[in-house]
């Protein structure tokens, strides 16, 4: 038999109902395995116990002939900014070291009720800003792929859901949670070969995830084929009243509408996208993708996103200023950290904890954010930039007057060592150029891996539909899942 490890979400659930192996055995498995891979550094905190403790309920139900719930036996990775009652929860910033949850985020709950089991709490980028783990307080997350040309150089697992990236490729779990507020789940989905999708804004509860900018802000599931985010995505998804902008829509079966033809589908190519000096690989693994929707019976439109090229812009205002405002809870007298130096006020107080609680990154944001927000900038930056956000919304709109889905690559390159661009903030922002319009326009955009490129490093392609065609964009990720045969795994050093 195949390792357990192995195997896939959809292979350990229908495994695990027909008897042909326990929970209790698919969690000491993960359990062994997330254990010896500490060189990735992907988990902030571990929790073997939480696994096997769902895994023997899960086991006693089956005993007991009760009905089992969709992730029964499952061992999942939660990412570090989901609040787990009893469990660290860090958002991988010093400024919330041993803050321990009172409360289960809406999510997490669900995935629990859904009998999935917790191996641990997943690395990321600190607050989830950044696109290559390296802002996370507890160490970056190292990649488990390398180059192929025998050098031994660390790789970004993306951002900022790397942890959650590099543990599903590496076979520590086999989906986890993310989140994207501007490629997130994408752009790490891409720079590991597994998939990922961020669903319309709104569908998965924000509610017990930690801010960072509340209007782009959306908890999506990360796994290793599309089959596996379907099922993730429809215990995650739901309304949840505790927050204002959960929609109040039912959950399709999106596992059971799954369905790779697209005949009669209109896909669109964006033409903004082909900017000039495209790397080379990428532009040949979009030509792929398009050959490989239209194998799978779609019609190939071309299609215009007029204002592309103010949504990088736009996006590094929006956030930034969401965040400077959610982060300012952060004080020093609620949770986490307390740095009050001998004869201080409240004032010194403030300032000590967030000194020392706010790594470089998260230090940058809340001051673009605040100075965006002040009160002789802010039409110039904050009200333009959402007058923006509207525009490239409503490109989007157009477009899909003439096609259901748009394929686009998903980043400009494939993954990049640490430390190439950590120095360079701009050039780390680029990275998020084609998958922050979907983001600021709150549509549903999924990562498929595409193949390879020449230096043996997985490339992603992204699709993206229209608000709640979750199915559609689905869908579209099988028919390339189906053509690309992505079957490539890195070989372990760890
Ligand atoms: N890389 C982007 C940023 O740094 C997106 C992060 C995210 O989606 N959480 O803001």
């Amino acid at each position: 038999m195949t390792n357990i490890t192995d195997l896939t979400v959809a292979a350990i659930r229908d495994g695990v109902a027909a008897g042909t192996f326990s929970a209790v055995e698919v969690a000491e498995a993960f359990n062994a395995r997330v254990a010896a891979a500490q060189a990735l550094n992907a988990f902030i905190v571990t929790t073997p116990d939480a696994a096997l403790d769902a895994a023997r309920k899960v086991d006693g139900m089956r005993a007991a002939g009760n009905a089992l719930g969709k992730l029964a036996g499952v061992p999942i990775g939660m990412k570090d900014l989901f609040a787990t009652r009893g469990v660290q929860t860090t958002a991988a910033s010093h400024i919330l070291e041993g803050f321990t949850p009172q409360y289960e985020s809406t999510v997490s709950q669900k995935l629990w009720d859904a009998g999935a089991g917790m191996l641990g709490k997943l690395n990321l980028d600190q607050f989830a800003m950044g696109s290559s783990n390296e802002t996370s307080y507890f160490g970056n997350v190292i990649s488990p792929w390398r180059r192929s040309d025998g050098g031994n150089t660390a790789m970004a697992p993306g951002g900022s859901s790397g942890g959650s990236s590099a543990a599903i490729a590496a076979r520590l779990c086999p989906a986890a949670t993310g989140t994207d507020t501007g490629g997130s789940i994408r752009q790490p989905a891409a720079f590991t070969g597994i998939s990922g999708i961020k669903p319309t804004y709104g569908r998965c509860s924000r509610w017990g995830i930690v801010a960072f900018a509340s209007s782009l802000d959306q908890a999506g599931p990360m796994a290793r084929d599309v089959r596996d985010c379907a099922i993730m995505l429809e215990v995650m998804a739901g309304f949840d009243p505790k927050d204002s902008t959960s929609l109040d829509l039912a959950v399709p079966a999106w596992e059971a509408g799954l369905n790779g033809d697209m005949k009669g589908k209109k896909v669109g190519i964006p033409k903004e996208y082909r900017v000039d000096g495209l790397d080379a690989d990428v532009a040949k693994s979009w030509d792929d993708g398009i050959a490989w929707l239209k194998d799978a019976g779609a019609e190939i439109v071309e299609i215009s996103l007029p204002h592309t090229k103010y949504a990088l812009p736009a996006y590094y205002i929006i956030a930034p200023a969401e965040a400077s405002s959610n982060l300012a809870r952060y004080d020093g007298v609620r949770y986490g950290l307390r740095d009050l130096p001998d004869g201080a006020n409240l004032q010194d107080m403030y300032a000590a904890t967030r000194a020392a609680g706010f790594g470089a990154e998260v230090k940058r944001r809340i001051l673009i954010g605040t100075y965006v927000l002040s009160a002789g900038f802010y039409d110039a930056y904050y009200t333009q930039a959402q007058k923006v956000r509207t525009l490239i919304a409503r490109d989007f709109e157009l477009a899909f007057q003439h096609c259901d889905v748009i394929l686009a690559p998903t980043a400009p390159t494939a993954a990049f060592g640490l430390g190439e661009k950590s120095a360079d903030p701009l050039a780390m922002y680029l990275n998020d150029v084609f998958a922050v319009p979907a983001s600021l326009a709150g549509l549903p955009a999924m990562s498929v891996p595409a193949g390879l490129n020449r230096e043996g490093l997985p490339l992603g392609l992204q699709i993206v539909g229209r608000p709640f065609d979750e199915q559609g964009v689905l869908n579209a990720g099988l028919a390339i899942e189906a053509r690309a045969g992505f079957t490539a795994k890195p070989e372990q050093w760890w």
